[in-house]
């Protein structure tokens, strides 16, 4: 198991954000965290990326406690709706920023960059500046820079949020890509049912701070386990 949540709670004020939560995520996998909004999906993936440790309960990353461990110790990379590119710096500089920062080989940095642009196939653009390109290629560009590190993890928190619809339609189908040619573990947190059913190897149903199934697209759409899933995602009746 690479993410193991274990009986996790998190309070803002009285507010019960995440109540005892329990997670198994398995290496190499894609997992979707679906439910609505303030359902405690954000919270749950800054807590697995140490951005906001739990009131309780504890994180296991491949098989190390995680739970009161830096941000900068955990090998995770992170994709965020706003979480923008360097305006200031190169579509090649942006995705060497993480390899600079931990003093990777000009070679290294020069050769894995290259490679990266290959596989965002946008292998001509890495002097372009962001604001040359369109949303849906700067959310590949961002895809790209997160991976670029090789992190064990990959989180990404409505990535495709602020896109409009063809476009989020077509970044699904490269973060599937990307994903299952890099082999690293996602978790996606989104409120969209069509692309949790679309790109996941698992969903994960939050409401109100709590997990309501975990399945795959077609066990949860065929067999929802509560009210709230049926409602939520499943079959209309
Ligand atoms: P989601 O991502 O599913 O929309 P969140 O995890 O962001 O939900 O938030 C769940 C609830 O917790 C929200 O309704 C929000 O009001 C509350 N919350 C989240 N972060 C904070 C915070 N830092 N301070 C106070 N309340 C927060
Ligand atoms: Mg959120």
């Amino acid at each position: 198991m690479e993410i193991l949540v274990e009986n996790v709670s998190k309070q803002f004020g009285n507010f019960i954000a995440l109540d005892n939560i329990n997670l198994e995520i398995a290496k190499g996998s894609l997992v979707t965290l679906l439910g609505p909004s303030g359902s405690g999906k954000s919270t749950l993936l800054r807590a697995i990326a140490g951005l906001e440790p739990p009131d309780t309960g504890k994180i296991w990353i491949s098989g190390k406690d995680a739970t009161y461990q830096s941000v900068q110790d955990r090998k995770i990379g992170f994709v965020f709706q706003h979480y923008a590119l360097f305006k200031h710096l190169t579509i090649r500089e942006n995705i060497a920023f993480g390899l600079n920062i931990r003093k990777a080989s000009k070679n290294r940095i020069k050769a894995r960059v290259e490679e990266l642009l290959e596989l965002i196939q946008m292998a001509g653009f890495g002097d372009r500046y962001p604001s040359q390109l369109s949303g849906g290629q700067r959310q590949r560009v961002a895809l790209a820079r997160a991976l670029a590190v090789e992190p064990e993890v990959l989180l990404l928190d409505e990535p495709f949020g602020a896109l409009d619809a063809k476009v989020r339609k077509e970044l699904r189908t490269w973060l599937r890509r990307l994903h299952d040619e890099v082999g690293v573990t996602a978790i996606l947190v989104t409120h969209d049912q069509e692309e949790a059913m679309e790109v996941s190897d698992e969903i994960v149903v939050m409401n109100k701070g709590q997990i309501e199934q975990v399945g795959t697209a077609a066990e949860i759409y065929d067999r929802p386990a509560t009210p709230f899933v049926m409602s939520f995602i499943g079959p209309v009746n």
